[in-house]
């Protein structure tokens, strides 16, 4: 892309949900290669209620049916890895196959801080000891053979992957690295070269959501308004945001027909559309224009004495600075 500052705009947004979604977790059941035992379903359960006390705008909700979970999790020590999709890409995961798998026993301590790190993946986290700013130089060798043993028995390209590669500066949580995060692993002694107290005394997260944590999840998932400002059909709404910001609207239609939302302007969006059925929203469609010369836009039938909501995430606003949102 041309323009780097747009281009590096979309990128630290694009894997991050419209706050306010409601994420529908279902476990793999039993005679499944996945399925997950109660006691770990627990744990994980326990994780979820964790993310939720910071008070973030994200729900989390249980279902039955892995058909209607966009976080699909397998538990399988088999298998002995734990990993995630991040973010919106646990949209782009078959429908068959989990989103998120656990490889080891969660009731542990050290546990209990895998079935966090990996629900920070599922809210748009990256994994903070490849955070660019962090200074870490690694003994590469020592990292690959150490990796490549059980739990994790990894091959080359996971091992690069997941802990050698760096990420962008716009991928990371923030401008300095954190070794308290969830998202930092643990690491024995020998494995970081610099800074040297590491390679001396290896590195131990403590496991738990960390300040930097918690404000980063607040930031991009802070507590949603009581009471959202009313669209009316045909009245465009000029929107003042900046990069990462979104706004939310009402939308209460007084006939019921296909109706049409839309961006105008040059900006990059994230458009939303839930409907509000007693309280809970519920998505009905989205589209997201990042990177391409055109406007996010959802077409959809409404019904009048039904109430919507429309969440507008900004990736990037344009030269221009403005956005607008209409619906006609
Ligand atoms: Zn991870």
């Amino acid at each position: 892309m041309a323009d780097a500052r747009r281009a590096s705009a979309i990128l630290s947004t694009q894997s991050k949900w419209v706050n306010g979604t409601v994420l529908h977790y279902c476990f793999f059941g039993a005679g499944s290669h996945f399925s997950v035992p109660k006691i770990q379903a627990d744990a994980i359960r326990g994780a979820f209620a964790k993310w939720k006390a910071v008070k973030i705008g994200l729900e989390f909700q249980e279902v039955s049916q892995l058909s209607e979970a966009e976080v699909r999790i397998g538990y399988s020590t088999a298998d002995g890895s734990s990993a995630s999709a991040v973010g919106r890409d646990v949209l782009n995961v078959p429908l068959n196959e989990p989103t998120t798998v656990y490889g080891w026993d969660l009731t542990t301590s050290y546990g209990s801080g895998t079935a966090l790190h990996e629900l920070g993946h599922v809210i748009g986290m990256e994994h903070e000891h490849q955070n660019p700013f962090a200074g870490i130089k690694w003994h590469e060798q020592a990292v690959y053979d150490a990796l490549a043993k059980p739990p994790n028995n990894w091959d080359h390209d996971t091992t690069y992957h997941n802990i050698l590669e760096k990420l962008t500066p716009q991928q990371v949580q923030g401008s300095t690295w954190d070794p308290d995060s969830i998202m930092e692993y643990e690491f024995e002694p020998g494995l970081i070269d610099e800074p040297e107290q590491y390679d001396v005394h290896g590195l131990t997260p403590p496991g738990t959501l960390s300040p930097a944590d918690k404000q980063w999840a607040l930031k991009w998932y802070p507590p949603l308004q009581a009471a959202l400002m009313t669209l009316q059909p045909f009245q465009a709404v000029t929107l003042d945001l900046a990069a990462g910001e979104q706004l939310d609207f009402a939308i209460k239609p007084t006939s019921s027909r296909k109706y049409t939302i839309e961006t105008k302007g040059a900006s990059d969006t994230l458009l939303v559309l839930f409907e509000d059925i007693n309280g809970v929203p519920r998505y009905l469609s989205g589209d997201d224009d990042s990177g391409e010369n055109r406007n996010a836009r959802i077409t959809y039938k409404l019904f009048q004495g039904r109430t919507y909501i429309v969440r507008l995430r900004l990736y990037y606003p344009g030269l221009s600075g403005k956005t607008s949102l209409m619906y006609s």
